[in-house]
């Protein structure tokens, strides 16, 4: 099935670099999440939420937190907003990190997707741009969060690959991949 992959802070909304208790959605990223639902594809976010496994927070507040977005989307008229969560630390020694591919290979194996006609959305070259180049799908940068630091002082840690789009935001992504796909 065609997917789009998404990292969640920074790209949909909340603090780039901190936990996901303070999650907001940015404005008009609940419009870009329907637009691509419209068109058909399956939503699927991938997270790296290493302060669960530092114990900075809990998987209760991490599940309650998450359970309140998906809530949130579908009141937006959006029923298939997935979710597949690292907890783990680099030091862990996981295989789900991103950009390792463990998270993919979870939705992966839950429902088949299609490559070739999926893509990674996310806003930090090192993690979300490598994770779609292991994978081996598109990518598209967005410029919140941190994606314009990914772009400039932070570029050669992710210089092996390209995305093939640079967006404003989510809606901008969303709104480009509806028009080109
Ligand atoms: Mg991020």
């Amino acid at each position: 099935m065609k997917t789009i992959l998404m990292d969640l802070q920074g790209t949909l909304g909340g603090d780039p670099l901190g936990d996901i208790s303070s999650f907001e959605f940015y404005p008009k990223v609940l419009k870009g999440l329907k637009l691509l639902a419209d068109h058909g594809y399956r939503l699927v976010v991938v997270t790296n939420q290493s302060r669960i496994s530092k114990g900075n927070i809990s998987k209760e507040i991490y599940e309650a937190k998450k359970n309140e977005i998906v809530l949130e989307v579908k009141k937006f008229g959006i029923s298939n907003l997935e979710f597949y969560c690292c907890p783990h630390t680099r030091d862990d020694g996981c295989s789900c990190k991103k950009p390792k591919t463990g998270l993919f290979e979870k939705a992966n194996s839950y429902i088949k997707i299609d490559k070739e006609n999926s893509y990674m959305i996310g806003d930090m070259g090192m993690s979300d741009m490598m994770f779609a180049h292991n994978i081996g799908i598109k990518k598209i940068l967005v410029l919140t969060g941190v994606g314009a630091g990914s772009l400039n002082e932070y570029r050669d840690t992710w210089i092996k690959t390209e995305p093939n789009f640079i967006a404003e935001g989510f809606y901008e992504a969303s709104l480009w991949l509806t028009n080109n796909s």
